[in-house]
């Protein structure tokens, strides 16, 4: 399958052909601009929502405390909607428990693009998905957080509990703004993440009920270095519309600061796909494989990446276990066990 996709074939010299396997320095960077379509409550530890102190932009040097949204969480938030796509297409059967969190398989798209824990036969993988924090755009303040009182629900009685609750939510409209870069990626797995990425509707605890959210790809740089930060451009931003209600002030604004983050680091070679530019790379990969059959069609080939890539892995790591055991027997120095640790990892 040959993707039919504009300005794709400009991302080629920071894209794979196949999974490497070793990590090779190609970066492609996702600029994500977020906002809030509900309450939500972002914490990392405790029912405290995350917020840090940070310099409110490149220019205006004032501290304020920023919302943050975790790394780990949005990660696991999205690659989430990959698999239940996966589930839901048919490429995982339904009705068995196949690569969930705490069970993953090692083989599949999402395993081998966002990693996982070692596996028996197939040692452990890195995620090539790096996270980066979120960042509100705005400081945290009286019109972007509330603290809301609730009722505790007795279920047993079904009467209102004696215990009035109260927690601290982010309002709907906060706008975030967040960079996810994707190292040592093929075309396929970028498109894989755009999806999820683009597609991802909600984030953080409760989301049952909020954390509803839009996300906007507003830019894509490819570069040998992992070149713009999710802080550096939210402060950019701040500069330029601090007093943005909507992502559309953002968007405007997202070519000139993606540039001025690169030429700040004096990056000359890259590519750097506008925001119009982005939505077209999106527009095709969905109006072509975006939905029913050819959505099902592109993401088996995609999956099928990845299964080769884990069947050349899982011969070698079994091959490596084979030659390890002797070794670990005597205790000679100097086995090739060095870092990947697979063989202790399976205790
Ligand atoms: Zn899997």
């Amino acid at each position: 399958m040959t993707l039919d996709i504009r300005h794709l074939d400009r991302l080629q010299p920071y894209l794979c052909q196949e999974i490497p396997e070793v990590m090779p320095a190609r970066y492609v960077q996702l600029v994500i601009v977020r906002q809030l379509e509900s309450h939500a409550i972002f914490t990392t530890e405790g029912d405290e929502l995350t917020t840090r102190k940070v310099r409110a932009g490149r220019v205006d040097s004032q501290v304020i405390p920023r919302l943050m949204m975790s790394n780990r969480k949005v990660l696991a938030t999205e690659r989430r909607l990959g698999k239940e796509t996966l589930r839901a297409l048919g490429l995982f059967p339904e009705t068995a428990d196949t690569c969930y969190l705490g069970k993953q398989c090692g083989r599949c798209i999402d395993c081998i693009l966002c990693g996982f824990a070692a596996l028996k036969g197939l040692g452990n993988m890195n995620s090539r998905v790096l996270t980066d924090e979120g960042w509100s755009l705005c400081a945290r303040s009286g019109f972007n957080t509330d603290n809301v009182t609730f009722n505790a629900i007795n279920e047993r009685t079904r009467g209102t509990g004696q215990a009035l609750g109260d927690t601290d939510m982010i309002l709907p409209g906060t706008i975030f703004v967040s960079v996810t870069t994707l190292k040592g990626a093929t075309a396929n797995e970028l498109l894989y993440w755009l999806y999820c990425s683009h597609f991802t509707r909600r984030y953080g605890a409760d989301a049952s009920r909020i954390g509803k959210m839009r996300n906007h790809i507003v830019g894509v740089v490819g570069s040998y270095v992992e070149a713009l930060s999710s802080l550096d451009l939210c402060q950019r931003f701040y500069d330029a519309v601090s007093d943005a209600t909507d992502p559309e002030s953002l968007k405007a604004k997202a070519d000139e600061m993606v540039v001025a983050a690169l030429s700040d680091i004096k990056l000359n070679g890259y590519v750097h796909l506008t925001h119009t530019e982005t939505d077209e790379v999106l527009t095709d990969f969905l109006v072509r494989y975006g939905k029913g059959d050819g959505l099902r069609a592109w993401l088996v080939q995609a999956n099928a990446e990845a299964e080769a890539y884990a069947a050349r892995k899982s011969k070698k790591v079994k091959g490596e276990e084979d030659t390890e055991q002797p070794a670990e027997e005597a205790e000679v120095d100097g086995s090739e066990g060095d870092g990947e640790d697979v063989a202790n990892d399976e205790a």
